[in-house]
């Protein structure tokens, strides 16, 4: 199922290389917040992924935080971090990327991708409108029932595939 299959598939957003993303032609990055950016048990941020924005900042690469959560708890992460937020997002409906990707503040034409930790809302979301999708492991083990019920149908997709690094 294309759609539902991640384009690439990492251990954590601290693998992936802002070098790398820039060379390959990628000039806004949509991220999710909640399991991919902030663990769902700690509930902050942690320095190694606040290092990590700012070297995708200092790459020049345009960000967004784009998520489903409806607590206004979200803006104080994208506060800490110093980029737009679009919360509420309803993914996997691609709405909100179209938003996030706006407030990035991205030129007709350039590349987007999406990073999340969800195949249902954020790869499949990040599919439906256009975006390559990275798929990343769950900060924790605890998340919404909800989403612990997709996670049954993604150990499902992803049986026999390991993060690439
Ligand atoms: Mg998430």
């Amino acid at each position: 199922m294309p759609f539902l299959t991640p384009d690439d598939y990492l251990s954590s957003v601290l693998v992936i290389e802002p070098r790398e993303l820039y060379d390959r032609g990628f000039r806004v990055v949509l991220l999710d917040v909640d399991n991919t950016l902030v663990s769902r048990e700690t509930k902050v941020l942690s320095p190694e992924v606040i290092a990590w924005i700012s070297k995708l900042k200092k790459q020049g690469l345009k960000l967004c935080l784009v998520s489903n959560n409806w607590h206004k708890t979200v803006f104080k992460y994208a506060a800490e971090l110093g980029i737009p937020i679009v919360y509420k997002a309803m993914k996997p409906m691609p709405f909100a990327f179209i938003r996030g990707a706006k407030k990035a503040g991205i030129i007709r034409g350039e590349k987007v991708v999406v990073v999340g930790d969800q195949i249902v809302t954020d790869v499949c979301g990040a599919h439906l409108f256009g975006a390559y999708a990275i798929l990343v492991r769950p900060l924790a083990v605890k998340d919404l029932w909800y989403t612990l019920l997709f996670r049954k149908l993604e150990g499902w997709l992803l049986k026999d595939v390991k993060p690439r690094k």
